[in-house]
């Protein structure tokens, strides 16, 4: 079997890669090589799955509202006759806490995020405890929390 280009490896960056060469039109034929169909020996199916958008440099930033969009959109797009491609999208939120040391860094990033657009907010140690009563604040300066990020189920992705 011939390509005109092969990808080796078929968790969520090998898949991505080849849908979005796919989807360009351009790419001529595209193969993943996956030698592990179960992807028990995958990194993928074992993430967390957040899709946060708490992250330092811009690009990731952006990446990340990127996937953001393509998760909360996935279903629509991916969605077959025979697989409903549920991947349980949920706009559950992403909350940081950090120390008294940390606290530099934590305002840096949030000053870039919401450069970049993202709704986040910072929360001093009362509005934290009040708002996630069950979240332990010892040792806590404050905390970034960005109510919209979101969150998936790495299997069935
Ligand atoms: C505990 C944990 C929690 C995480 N939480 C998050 C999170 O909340 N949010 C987030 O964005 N990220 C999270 N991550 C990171 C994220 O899961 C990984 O960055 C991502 O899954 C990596 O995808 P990948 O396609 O590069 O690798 P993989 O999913 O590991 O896929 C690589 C594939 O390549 C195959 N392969 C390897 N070598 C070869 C070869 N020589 N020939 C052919 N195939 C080969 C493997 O079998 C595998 O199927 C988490 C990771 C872990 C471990």
């Amino acid at each position: 079997m011939k390509s005109d280009i092969i990808i080796i490896g078929g968790g969520i960056m090998g898949g991505a890669a080849a849908y979005f060469l796919g989807v360009s039109g351009r790419a001529g034929t595209v193969s993943v090589i996956k030698p592990d169909p179960t992807y028990s020996k995958a990194t993928t199916p074992a993430g967390a799955s957040g899709v946060r958008r708490l992250m330092c440099r811009p690009e990731n930033i952006r990446m990340s509202q990127f996937s953001l969009d393509f998760y909360a959109n996935f279903q629509n797009v991916m969605a077959t006759e025979h697989n409903p491609a549920d991947i349980q999208f949920r706009r559950q939120g992403c909350l940081f806490l950090t120390s008294p040391r940390g606290a530099d860094d934590l305002t840096r990033n949030f000053d870039t995020q919401r450069k970049e657009g993202v709704p986040a907010e910072l929360l001093d140690v009362s509005a934290l405890h009040a708002q996630f009563p069950s979240v332990g604040t010892d040792n806590t300066a404050f905390a970034c929390h960005s109510p919209e990020d979101g969150w998936i189920a790495p299997k069935p992705l």
